[in-house]
């Protein structure tokens, strides 16, 4: 449990406005890139995280699906918080 993610960008993958879910991808500093999928409703919610298979995993090292970004998903839904990073990537 030694990685430690540093969110650099967030871009949205796409939305359904009217129930209030969203899709973003979550670039980290290291490279690795994540879908993470939001609701909004009543608040921001992180429902699901995996990785996008462009980069072998930071943790695991696997270049095919594995289940270890599961275990920072607290870690980066608070660094999307902290940095505000919802309100930018849903104003561009
Ligand atoms: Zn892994």
């Amino acid at each position: 449990m030694s990685y430690r993610p540093s969110v650099e960008n967030v871009t949205k993958a796409g939305s359904n406005e009217k129930d209030g879910l969203y899709e973003f991808i979550v670039k980290m500093a290291d490279g690795t890139e994540c879908r993470v999928f939001y609701s909004r409703n009543p608040q921001w919610r992180l429902t699901n995280i995996s990785r996008l298979q462009k980069t072998p995993c930071p943790v695991c090292r696997k270049d095919f699906i594995c289940k270890c970004m599961d275990s920072f998903s607290d870690a980066i839904g608070r660094q999307l918080e902290e940095g505000q990073w919802f309100e930018k990537a849903l104003a561009e």
